[in-house]
């Protein structure tokens, strides 16, 4: 176990791996800010490494719903001894349009916001955003938007009080009370059309997404349209050695997932890499990792196999499959430390942490691993030269927090959390260190070669 910053053992050869490794994670950070762009960066690269949709293959995936992903790479073994299981979440907290969002007030265009997940609503007013997702029209034909990533674009922003005139209607108020959800309203333009009687901004922003999307007011209800920072993912610090970006939660497990999945050639075990939806509103829902696509998916995987998959088997692979839970856990804060216990604690640069259990208020929602789990699971990452740390969400108590653990652990497999620390965890700007990412990476690979 890693105890102090594992930056002091790494060599210059090690950290220009190292900081290698983090170019790529900042591209796919960049091309996947909703869960529909990170499936499609998923997939690309997963062909690119040889996986495809035919189930015969040794290397397969599959699609559920354009939202989630389930890759497979075949063992040696028999199926019946179980799986590799790694799961990240690909969904981040944001704001999403609203089915009828449009309106017109005081010669503006604005758009209503509903949140989706746990935000502090004060961190997304007056930054730069960016509009994404899919518009699906009347007649069934769906069409991708982006607005604000390219350097040419425009951005949106979601106006705050100035402080001369705030005193009363926020500074007074509690922290959490002070912005109201109702009032995270997206600007979404001010001209208006010319010779329009009524609500002539709204009309003229509507001519505007009619010409070059080719849809009209109604299509926006069956839309799912992401407000997302506009920010592009950077290195932070003189030294370069952490990563600022919106979306790390959960995508620095997603990314050194993917990774440690393609490295993977002809292994023991049998390995599966899920990269699910909707965990940030209690995997909740068809794209979740509670629907049934794990096993349409292992379904699919072992007739591929030629292996009738009854549900005694299915039962069977999934009780003796060992499992990596792979999501962030929260840092120890610099400049709020009191709400961490630091001896059970993890920190920035000191490898991926494995937490026994997560929940609150005495483990309540918690998937507990059990001890013999977690000694295999520190014996591989010993044994395969891997940094590693282990602690809890915060102090008792002090809140909490859980993930999707207790979902898979429900067939008996043996699971346990481990992911890398960050920084700023639900913001629009979350923070992670380069030799955690790298090294999270290499846990997840070693355990898919275990
Ligand atoms: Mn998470
Ligand atoms: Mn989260």
């Amino acid at each position: 176990m890693q105890r102090q910053s594992g930056w002091r053992s790494k060599s210059k050869e090690d950290i220009k791996e190292i900081y290698g490794f983090a170019e790529g994670y900042k591209s796919f950070l960049d091309e996947a800010k909703t869960e529909r762009e990170a499936v499609r960066s998923i997939t690309r690269t997963l062909e690119e490494e040889g996986f495809g949709m035919d189930f015969s293959g040794d290397r397969v995936f599959a699609v559920n719903r354009g939202k989630e992903v389930m890759a497979f790479v075949r063992g040696s073994v028999d199926i019946s001894e179980g799986l590799n299981i790694v799961v990240a979440h690909i969904d981040a907290p944001r704001l999403d349009l609203k089915q009828n969002p449009l309106y017109e007030d005081i010669d503006l265009a604005l758009l209503r916001t509903h949140y989706y997940g746990g935000i502090k609503k004060y961190q997304w007013v007056a930054v730069p955003l960016a509009i994404h997702g899919v518009v699906v029209k009347s007649d069934g034909e769906s069409v991708d938007i982006c607005i604000g990533e390219k350097d040419d674009d425009p951005v949106f922003l979601i106006d705050d009080l100035l402080p001369h005139l705030s005193r009363k209607t926020q500074d007074e108020k509690k922290l959490g009370d002070a912005i109201d959800g109702e009032k995270l309203v997206v600007l979404f333009g001010s001209l208006p059309l010319t010779g329009a009687e009524k609500e002539p901004v709204k009309q003229y922003v509507l001519k505007m997404l009619g010409d070059a999307y080719g849809m009209t007011e109604d299509d926006l209800i069956s839309a799912e349209l992401e407000v997302v920072p506009a920010f592009k993912a950077r290195d932070v610090g003189m030294d370069r050695s952490m990563v600022g970006g919106y979306g790390q939660d959960d995508r620095v497990s997603a990314y050194t997932l993917l990774k440690g999945l393609c490295g993977v050639k002809d292994p023991r075990r049998h390995c599966l890499a899920i990269f699910t939806d909707k965990e940030e509103i209690g995997s909740e829902g068809s794209t979740s990792i509670r629907s049934a696509f794990l096993h349409v998916f292992l379904d699919d995987v072992l007739s591929g196999m030629g292996i009738k998959a009854d549900e005694a088997l299915m039962r069977k692979v999934l009780f003796r499959s060992k499992a990596l839970s792979a999501d962030v856990n929260g840092a120890v804060d610099p400049t709020y430390q009191e709400v961490h216990e630091k001896q059970n604690a993890c920190y920035l640069g000191r490898g991926p942490c494995i937490t026994k259990f997560t929940g609150h208020m005495g483990k309540i929602g918690a998937s507990d691993a059990n001890a013999e789990y977690v000694a295999e699971i520190t014996r591989l990452f010993d044994g395969s030269g891997i940094m590693w740390q282990t602690g809890e969400l915060g102090k008792i108590d002090e809140g909490g927090g859980g993930t999707v653990a207790k979902h898979l652990a429900v067939y008996g497999m043996e699971i346990i959390d481990c992911g890398a620390p960050i920084l700023v965890m639900h913001s629009p700007y979350e923070l992670s260190s380069k030799l955690d990412i790298f090294e999270t990476y290499r846990a997840f690979q070693a355990f898919f070669k275990a």
